[in-house]
């Protein structure tokens, strides 16, 4: 094989990588690369373990004169996103990358890279060829799907697992460490109602839209507004405003994990005027409040075709009282962590289906009981509405750990390679540490990487010198 990376070091990191890039790996066709992780433990005769999903779980011994410390366990997940441009030609299922160096940075041409996470997977491997002279036993765990779901942490069996410390290896800038994540529960809330013939003379068509968005854990704090509660806003006010009406369809967001950025209503009403004074009137009044973070905020109403049947006036009551007091955005800010967002909510979806009316949220905390509360809230506000509410995932957080030895290790060993102090930061979105740390809640984790831009996208890229830098600090991590 013809290598594009070259004069780096440890060399086989980068070889292992490349090795990596030339098999197709995407979330869900992990098993070509674990073949190759197993073939790597068998040549080596390490122990290893691989699971239906084809996780796998590599031991090695510790080093000479190292036996009787407790052993480090490392980790990151086998899948990649798959993502290329329009007018690239490229088979996620066939292929392999097609990489090139420039400026110090590795690309792969026209696609994504995989460096998230295919670099975690190849520092592991580096580790378990011996390119730390000296560690205790290591206990290196690579797993599959964390894309889309993170099923293969999920369905890992932690039994095997005997260390209480974590370098987990899935985060993207050289100078930070990740100290905490946040959990997250999906679930639907269903509003059944009834529909009856439409008696009312005019159907209108009320358009939320122009609003940035972003992904509901990281995005959440940043004054971003959800199309589906300016809609709320917009029905109540109606409402407010003594127009008699009732609702046709509710229509706004994609995913439960992005603030979504538009909302159709269809209303049935006399009276079309009045509605489109009280739209232009919360309009105004939406526009003034979003001029810094969604200028191109919108609303507009115009009429539509004649709806044969709309949601009775109870069903439409109780609908719009949920969707205008539905918890929503942050929640609550973290008191340990200067700007960090510990738990939030976002009301993702909703949607019609027959005579029901379904809403789904993405509830998110660092902290499981606040998860169990926000639940339990939904499930009082389904009750007062006659709805009722179903759970579809839930994943741990991981909470900020006052004490942490590998981290004031990790900072220690930074401090020596860089001359500076890492940034320690919290994130409000999930990692897999969520779930391992769920299985062995007193594992003692960090999350690092190097320098990797644009992930899930074809312009992704990874500074080679910053994995040179990283791999250096977990060195002397090790070495300790
Ligand atoms: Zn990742």
């Amino acid at each position: 094989m013809k290598y594009v990376i070259e004069g780096r070091k440890p060399e086989n990191i980068f070889r292992f990588f490349e090795d990596i890039c030339a098999i197709p790996h995407g979330s869900g066709n992990e098993k070509a690369v674990a073949d190759y992780i197993v073939a790597f433990a068998e040549a080596r005769g390490l122990e290893y373990k691989r699971d239906a999903v084809h996780n796998v779980f590599i031991k090695k011994p510790a080093t000479a004169g190292r036996e009787n410390e407790p052993p480090m366990m490392m980790q990151a997940h086998t899948d990649m996103v798959c993502e290329k441009n329009a007018d690239t030609v490229h088979d996620f299922l066939k292929d392999s990358l097609d990489l090139y160096v420039e400026d110090g940075w590795l690309h792969a041409r026209g696609t994504t890279l995989g460096a998230d996470d295919g670099i975690g997977v190849a520092i592991m491997l580096a580790a378990l060829d011996g390119a730390a002279a000296s560690h205790p036993a290591l206990e290196c765990l690579f797993t599959v799907s964390e894309e889309t779901g993170m099923d293969g942490v999920t369905n890992f069996d932690f039994s095997a697992v005997s260390a209480k410390r974590l370098i987990n290896l899935d985060a993207a800038e050289v100078d930070t460490v990740i100290a905490g994540c946040a959990g997250g529960v999906r679930c639907n809330l269903t509003l059944a109602g009834k529909t009856a013939a439409n008696k009312r003379e005019k159907t209108l068509k009320v358009k939320i839209s122009g609003l940035a968005g972003g992904h509901s854990g990281e995005n959440i704090n940043h004054g971003r507004a959800n199309a589906n509660k300016l809609m709320g806003r917009y029905l109540l006010a109606l409402r407010a405003a003594g127009l008699e009406y009732e609702l046709v369809s509710l229509t706004g967001g994609g995913k439960s994990n992005a603030i979504p950025r538009e909302c159709v209503a269809v209303i049935a009403c006399d009276c079309a005027d009045k509605a489109v004074c009280v739209a232009k009137d919360t309009e105004a009044k939406i526009r003034n409040e979003l001029a810094a973070c969604d200028a191109a905020f919108a609303l507009e109403i115009c009429e539509t075709e004649p709806a044969e049947t709309s949601f009775d006036a109870d069903t439409t009551r109780r609908a719009v009282s949920l969707l205008g007091i539905a918890s929503n955005g942050v929640l609550k800010m973290s008191y340990k962590m200067q700007g960090l967002v510990e738990h939030s909510s976002n009301l993702g979806v909703i949607r019609t289906e027959g005579e029901s009316i379904i809403y789904t949220f993405m509830f998110r905390s660092g902290i499981n009981a606040q998860l169990d509360q926000t639940c339990a809230e939904l499930e009082a506000l389904a009750d007062l509405c006659g709805a009722t509410v179903e759970y579809n995932e839930r994943y741990g957080g991981w909470d900020f750990a006052e004490k942490s030895p590998l981290r004031d290790s990790y900072a220690a060993a930074y401090a020596e390679v860089t001359g500076g102090a890492p940034k320690i930061e919290s994130i409000h979105a999930g990692l897999e540490c969520g779930f391992i740390i769920d299985n062995i809640p007193d594992m003692d984790i960090i999350s690092v990487g190097p320098n990797e831009v644009d992930i899930h996208s074809p312009d992704e890229r990874l500074e080679l010198s910053s994995v040179e830098t990283l791999w250096q600090v977990v060195e002397k991590v090790l070495a300790k």
